[in-house]
């Protein structure tokens, strides 16, 4: 009961303290010009212009808050001197587009909205699924199923009601990216695939907008901002895309959700320096963060170029060109894993179908079932009496199929070598390896079309999706 008693008057005596230096910070707002004081009152809209919302995004001041209110609410930012009154009317006025609403864009919304962005729009096309909760904080259970960006949106209020937040529930493409983008001061890249990225920094070098790009992908991220203070927008770094092998997403590699969350709020701190003008932004420079070593890297990159495609002196790029460029095609990749293109490598006669497979085991045909996923992958979930070896070692362990068909011929009555259908997680790696079967003589190998992703859909609900 005592120490109760001590922690209540502590308590008091620091709330007391904090309630005298807030009526030293009202008294001095209170003496500034009403035009810099910080926005409240009841459905009064913002001026357009640059950091003062646009017409398409009118900054919302207040939702029945009180200015006393609002300094309350902001005083851990007001007592910052770095930061103050001006930071806050500042962040009050600017307004941001956050793409993405997944591991990225969490923490970025959510730190956005809290902090008293004026203006929070956020895009993206997609519904909250089950495997988006353990990195993509900002959704709740109740909400799989539902949109992403209505959940996220849903979030942001219920922080912060005082704040205006814009749902654009679209895939961000070329058609709409003009559209959106332009109502906005600073555009955040939450997103994770290669074209997206190609196509928000054009995008923004065509209506002048500093970007703040992360990127997160295993237990490793990095986060820079483009095209402000003379920094290069992404295409002066990568004038050509990396080959289709080296662009990996996180729905194929793994992400450990912390790794996004670190780099989100890193993207929601740079995003607040640059609406405000405090500190030194990351232009010019790309921070790269290892979780495994727990090591973060500055390192310096090259200027804006000036032969750049979009953004150099020369560059001829319109906001017309920018509307028909296929960012698909440029990068051979596509913008979302829905539209993951599949391989076409084998003969009809190659491949069967997962209900045509299940047949075949219930007429207890004798077959060899090869699964070619990496092993990691294989120790999650597999079908029964399947044989592991994966794509990147089959070449070298073909002795083990070997082996593995003769003991199946040998068990088998019929004096007959057994056929070999392969299987992978979604029917590409599958295709590749039948390939190279054939070419290493096992002319019997079939690809099963679609790979678990249709088993589970198609022959057997109960397999767990990954
Ligand atoms: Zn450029």
């Amino acid at each position: 009961m005592e120490a109760i008693a001590g922690e209540l008057a502590r308590l008091r005596a620091e709330r007391e303290e904090l309630d005298s230096r807030i009526r030293l910070l009202e008294s001095q707002l209170d003496a500034t010009p009403p035009a810099s004081a910080l926005p409240a009152g009841e459905g009064d809209v913002g001026t357009a212009g640059a950091r003062g919302g646009t017409a398409a995004c009118p900054i919302r001041r207040g939702n029945g808050f009180t200015p006393t209110d609002m300094i309350h609410r902001y005083s851990r930012h007001l007592l910052l001197p770095d930061f103050g009154v001006e930071g806050q009317r500042k962040l009050s006025q600017s307004s941001i587009l956050v793409v993405g609403a997944g591991g990225l864009g969490s923490p970025v919304a959510l730190y956005l909205a809290a902090c008293g962005v004026g203006c929070l729009g956020i895009v993206d096309g997609d519904d909250v699924e089950l495997n988006n909760l353990h990195r993509q904080i900002i959704h709740k259970e109740a909400y799989v199923g539902q949109s992403k960006v209505k959940s996220a949106a849903d979030a942001c209020r219920e922080i912060n009601s005082s704040i205006k937040v814009v749902e654009h529930r679209h895939t961000l493409k070329p058609f709409n990216a003009l559209e959106i983008v332009t109502k906005y001061d600073i555009v955040v890249d939450a997103t994770d695939n290669l074209p997206t990225r190609y196509m928000i920094s054009d995008c923004c070098v065509l209506l002048n907008k500093p970007l703040i790009s992360g990127a997160a992908l295993g237990l490793e991220g990095q986060l820079t901002v483009y095209h402000h203070n003379g920094s290069p927008c992404y295409r002066c770094l990568f004038p050509n895309p990396p080959p289709v092998a080296a662009c990996q997403r996180c729905s194929d590699s793994g992400v450990l959700g912390v790794v996004p969350g670190v780099i989100g709020c890193l993207q929601a701190l740079e995003a607040i320096k640059v609406a405000t003008d405090v500190g030194e932004p990351l232009s010019g420079r790309m921070l790269l963060f290892d979780a495994l070593s727990a090591r973060i890297r500055i390192v310096k990159i090259r200027g804006s170029s000036s032969v750049c495609m979009v953004c150099g002196e020369n560059s001829v790029f319109t906001q017309e060109e920018f509307q028909k460029f296929d960012y698909e095609t440029f990068t051979q990749s596509p913008m979302s894993d829905k539209s993951a293109p599949s391989l076409d490598l084998l003969p009809e006669s190659a491949r069967v179908t997962c209900k045509d497979y299940k047949r075949l085991i219930d007429n207890g045909e004798s077959h060899i079932l090869l699964d070619v996923r990496p092993t990691h992958h294989f120790q999650i979930a597999s079908v029964s009496q399947s044989l592991n070896i994966p794509l990147s070692v089959l070449e070298e362990k073909l002795h083990m199929l070997e082996i593995s068909l003769k003991e199946t011929m040998d068990a088998s009555t019929l004096n007959k070598l057994p056929s070999i259908y392969v299987i992978c997680r979604r029917g590409n790696d599958s295709q590749i390896a039948v390939q190279l079967l054939r070419e290493k003589g096992f002319l019997s190998a079939k690809d099963i079309i679609g790979g678990l992703q249709s088993w589970a859909q198609d022959v057997d609900p109960d397999f767990p999706v990954y």
